[in-house]
C-alpha cells in the first residue's frame, strides 16, 4: 500500500515524525526551502549590494546552503554569491570533497575561491594531527579554518558569511555548552552576531534537520562527498549526537524544542549583556577578544615573541 502525501495525495517519500506529515518529493523540497527562507528572513535579511560568501566544504550541508541560496537569490543582480573552500590538508578526506565543491560551484556558476592551510598558515592538518594529537585536532582545525574564511570574506567585501550548520549541529552545540557551563559561547551562538572586523555569520540551515538536508541533496543529485574525516569530531559531541538522536526517536521534536528554548533564553539574556569587547591580534591584526587571536595562539606565534595571549 502506498502512503499518500498529506498535502496533495501523491505518493509520499518521507515521513516527518515531528510534524506527523507524510510528504511527496515536491512538498518535501518545498518544506525544506520554506524553512531556509524563513530563517534567512527572520535573522539575516538580504540587502541591496549584499556579497554573500558561502563556506563550501564539499559536504551535503554547505552544498545545500549554496544551492538553495542560488535558487532564491540567483535572479537578483544586486546580490553576489561567492563560494569559499578551505583545504585543510587532510589528504584522504579533502581530495573528494574539494572535487565535489568545485563541481557544484561550476554547475551553479558561482565564483569559487580555494585557500589552503598550507598557503595561509604554513602547515596542514595532517602535520598538526601528528604533532598535537593530545590537544584534539578539531579545535585546531575549526579555529584555523574560521580564521581563513573570515579573512577571505573581508578581502572580497562580503557582508555575510554563510556556514552549513544544521538543526542537529545547533542542538548538539547548545547541549555541549550547557554540559560545559560555557555561557559565553552560548551567547555567541545566537544569530546574528555582528562584530566589527568579523563578517556576519549566517546559518540558514539551522532550522532543518540533518536527515532532511541529506535527502534534499540526494533528490537534487548535488555533487557531495559523504565521506567522514579521519580525525572525526570531539568525543563529547559524538556522545551528545547519539543521545539526541535516541531522544528524537522517542520524543520527536526534541531538537526543535532545544533550539526554540535556546533562542528565547539567549535572546533575552543578550539584551542585558554589554557588547563583546574586541581588539586586534598583535601578531596578525585579526579581530579577537584578547592580545592574540586563537589562530596565532594555537600556532605558537605568541611564544616566539614572548607573549602570553592574555590581555
Ligand atoms: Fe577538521 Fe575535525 Fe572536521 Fe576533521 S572532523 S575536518 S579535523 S573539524
Amino acid at each position: 500500500m502506498t502512503i499518500k502525501c498529506k498535502k496533495c495525495k501523491s505518493e509520499a517519500i518521507f515521513f516527518q515524525k515531528y510534524s506527523g506529515l507524510h510528504l511527496c518529493k515536491k512538498h518535501f523540497i518545498a518544506d525544506v526551502e520554506r524553512k531556509i527562507k524563513l530563517t534567512v528572513r527572520k535573522y539575516y535579511g538580504i540587502r541591496k549590494n549584499d556579497v554573500i560568501a558561502v563556506a563550501l566544504s564539499g559536504g551535503k550541508d554547505s552544498a545545500v546552503a549554496l544551492y538553495v541560496l542560488q535558487k532564491i537569490l540567483g535572479g537578483r543582480p544586486d546580490v553576489k554569491l561567492v563560494a569559499i573552500t578551505v583545504d585543510e590538508g587532510i589528504e584522504k578526506h579533502r581530495t573528494p570533497s574539494l572535487k565535489a565543491a568545485k563541481e557544484l560551484a561550476t554547475r551553479l556558476r558561482v565564483r569559487h575561491i580555494v585557500k589552503s592551510f598550507r598557503e595561509e598558515h604554513g602547515i596542514t592538518m595532517d602535520e598538526i594531527a601528528v604533532k598535537e594529537r593530545e590537544k584534539g585536532t578539531c579545535s585546531y582545525c575549526g579555529v584555523l579554518r574560521k580564521n581563513i574564511l573570515n579573512r577571505v570574506a573581508l578581502d572580497i567585501g562580503a557582508t555575510k558569511l554563510v556556514t552549513g550548520h544544521n538543526l542537529d549541529d545547533e542542538a548538539q552545540t547548545i547541549l555541549l555548552n550547557h554540559f560545559r557551563g560555557d555561557m559565553e559561547r552560548m551567547v555567541r551562538l545566537r544569530p546574528p552576531a555582528a562584530v566589527e572586523g568579523l563578517v556576519l555569520r549566517a546559518k540558514p540551515l539551522r532550522n532543518v534537520p540533518e536527515k532532511e538536508i541529506a535527502l534534499y541533496a540526494i533528490l537534487h543529485e548535488l555533487p557531495v562527498d559523504f565521506g567522514k574525516c579521519p580525525y572525526v569530531g570531539e568525543a563529547m559531541r559524538r556522545e551528545i549526537r547519539v543521545m539526541l538522536n535516541e531522544f528524537e526517536v522517542r520524543h520527536p521534536g526534541t531538537k526543535y524544542a532545544l533550539l526554540r528554548g535556546f533562542d528565547k533564553l539567549v535572546g533575552a539574556l543578550a539584551k542585558e549583556l554589554p557588547p563583546a569587547e574586541v581588539s586586534k591580534c598583535r601578531i596578525c591584526g585579526e579581530t579577537c577578544s584578547e592580545e592574540l587571536c586563537q589562530a596565532c595562539k594555537l600556532l605558537g606565534k605568541g611564544k616566539e615573541k614572548g607573549m602570553t595571549g592574555k590581555v
